[in-house]
Parts: structure tokens; C-alpha cells; sequence
């Protein structure tokens, strides 16, 4: 890992180099990477063993393997850059909170990112805190003349960061609280008037199908308008 910066008191922004980073190739946005950890805070990362049905340590522990959004790729420099939330208690977010430039962790991926519609005559992008690299992304490939809504969920305004420029992006911003997470997601998703024709959505799992089922139940979106994806599990781990 080459360096570090505290993008706001909740997001981590961490940069890895090394030549295993060559002939990484991310061609679409909000697609993803998994990150190999080291097994606990300070220890040395340990390749794990594919054991038929998971990749497991030395220790017969599951590997923390984590799933990211690879928020820039530099492939003349073979650097990587990505987002962490830093929540409480998460073997990922733990690391995040504690890790240091030098330490090692490995990557893998990329998994499937998302086709940005360039037709649409508007879009509506709405995520929790996980979501904000990804729409990042999107927000830098949308059409500059492309009317986009956005809606981020926080958990306190303090999480709060600049995005990127966009002409006609409309950017605001809900404080959840200590309320269930994605409660202020679904909320101001729901709420809206109308719907834009193109929709990527993602966050907490159950807030997310909540908002699926909106979209696709009660509002009549096709399958092919909305994208909607679960980046997290309330009260489970990733593992
Ligand atoms: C395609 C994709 C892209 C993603 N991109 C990003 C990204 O760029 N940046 C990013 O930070 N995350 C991203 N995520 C989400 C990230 O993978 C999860 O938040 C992951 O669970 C974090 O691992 P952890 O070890 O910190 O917590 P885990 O060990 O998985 O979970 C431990 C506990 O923490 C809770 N928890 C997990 N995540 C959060 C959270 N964000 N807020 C509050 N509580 C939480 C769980 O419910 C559980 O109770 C992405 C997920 C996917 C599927």
C-alpha cells in the first residue's frame, strides 16, 4: 500500500501499487474487486487454501475476503485506489481504521460493473455510504447533459463528500441517524414524484429490496430500467 488519506471521518481512501497490478483491466463503472486481508489487526496478510468451498487460513478460520468498488485504476503507475467505510466492528473496516502505508493485502477481481445508458433522458443514482465510489464513477460517465438525480444516505452529515462535477446533477444528502440503516434511503427514494427512466441503486441489503420492490412492484419499472444491487447485509458478515 503506497498511501493513505481520510476522505472524511467515516471513509478511508487507500492506494495500492505493485507490479501484480498489471494487466488488471476495468473497463465499466461500479464494478468491483475483492480484497484479501490480513487475518487480524497488525498481522501479516496469509495466503489462503481453496478448500473445495472456501478460502480458508492456516488457522481453519474462513479468509477475510472483502468486496470493494476499484474507484481509479492508474495502469501506467499499476495503482489501485479504493473507498472504505469505516464502520463498527467489520474485519474490514477494522483494518481500514488501523492500517498503515507498507502493509500488504491482496486483490483479485474484477466482477461485473455496469453499462451506463447513454439514451437515458434522465437518471436517478441513490446508495448509502458503500455506494458513493461506484456513484462517483457514474457520475463521471453519465452524459454531462444528462439530467441525474442523486441520493445518498448517511449516517451522520459529517460523512459527506464532494463529488465529482457533473452539469445537471442534483445532489442531496440524508442523514440516517441511529435509525435501521437505509430507513432515509428508502424514504427519499420512494418519496420521489416521478421516476427517471434510468435507475442504479445500492446499500443495505433489505433497504435495497425495498426499493426493488418499489420500483418494480408499485411503480411498474422493467427489469431493465433499474439496476439494484445489496452491497451489505444488516447485522451479518460479509464472510
Ligand atoms: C459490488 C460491491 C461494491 C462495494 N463497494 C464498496 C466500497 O467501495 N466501499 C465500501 O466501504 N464498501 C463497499 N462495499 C460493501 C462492503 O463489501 C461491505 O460493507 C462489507 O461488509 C464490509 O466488510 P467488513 O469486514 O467491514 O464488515 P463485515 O464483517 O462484512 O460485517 C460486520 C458487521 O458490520 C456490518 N456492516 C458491514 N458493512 C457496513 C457498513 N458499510 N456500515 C455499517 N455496518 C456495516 C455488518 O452488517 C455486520 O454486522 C461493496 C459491496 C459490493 C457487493
Amino acid at each position: 500500500m503506497e498511501r493513505i488519506e481520510s476522505l472524511t471521518p467515516r471513509m478511508q481512501r487507500f492506494v495500492l501499487d505493485g507490479p501484480e497490478l498489471a494487466g488488471l483491466v476495468i473497463d465499466e463503472p461500479a464494478s468491483s474487486v475483492r480484497l484479501l486481508i490480513p487475518p487480524a489487526v497488525g498481522a501479516a496478510l496469509e495466503m489462503p487454501t481453496w478448500t473445495g468451498n472456501q478460502f480458508e487460513l492456516s488457522s481453519g478460520d474462513r479468509a477475510p475476503i472483502r468486496t470493494f468498488t476499484p474507484r481509479f485504476l492508474d495502469t501506467d503507475a499499476n495503482e489501485l485506489t479504493i473507498d472504505v467505510v469505516v464502520h463498527d466492528g467489520g474485519a474490514a473496516s477494522d483494518w481500514a481504521a488501523a492500517a498503515s502505508v507498507g502493509d500488504e493485502v491482496a486483490v483479485s477481481g474484477p466482477g461485473r460493473g455496469y453499462e451506463i445508458d447513454t439514451d437515458a433522458s434522465s437518471y436517478l443514482l441513490a446508495g448509502d455510504e458503500t455506494a458513493i465510489p461506484a456513484i462517483s464513477q457514474l457520475l463521471e460517465q453519465i452524459p454531462v447533459t444528462t439530467p441525474v438525480q442523486v441520493l445518498i444516505e448517511v449516517v451522520t452529515s459529517d460523512a459527506e463528500l464532494d463529488l465529482p462535477s457533473h452539469d445537471r446533477a442534483e445532489v442531496t444528502w440524508h442523514d440516517n441517524g441511529d435509525d435501521t440503516p437505509g430507513t432515509a434511503l428508502v424514504a427519499a427514494v420512494t418519496d420521489l414524484a416521478e421516476m427517471p427512466p434510468a435507475i442504479w441503486v445500492a446499500g443495505e441489503a433489505a433497504a435495497v429490496q425495498k426499493i426493488r420492490k418499489h420500483l418494480f412492484d408499485e411503480r411498474g419499472m422493467s427489469r431493465s430500467e433499474a439496476t439494484v444491487r445489496g452491497y451489505w447485509k444488516h447485522g451479518r458478515s460479509a464472510t
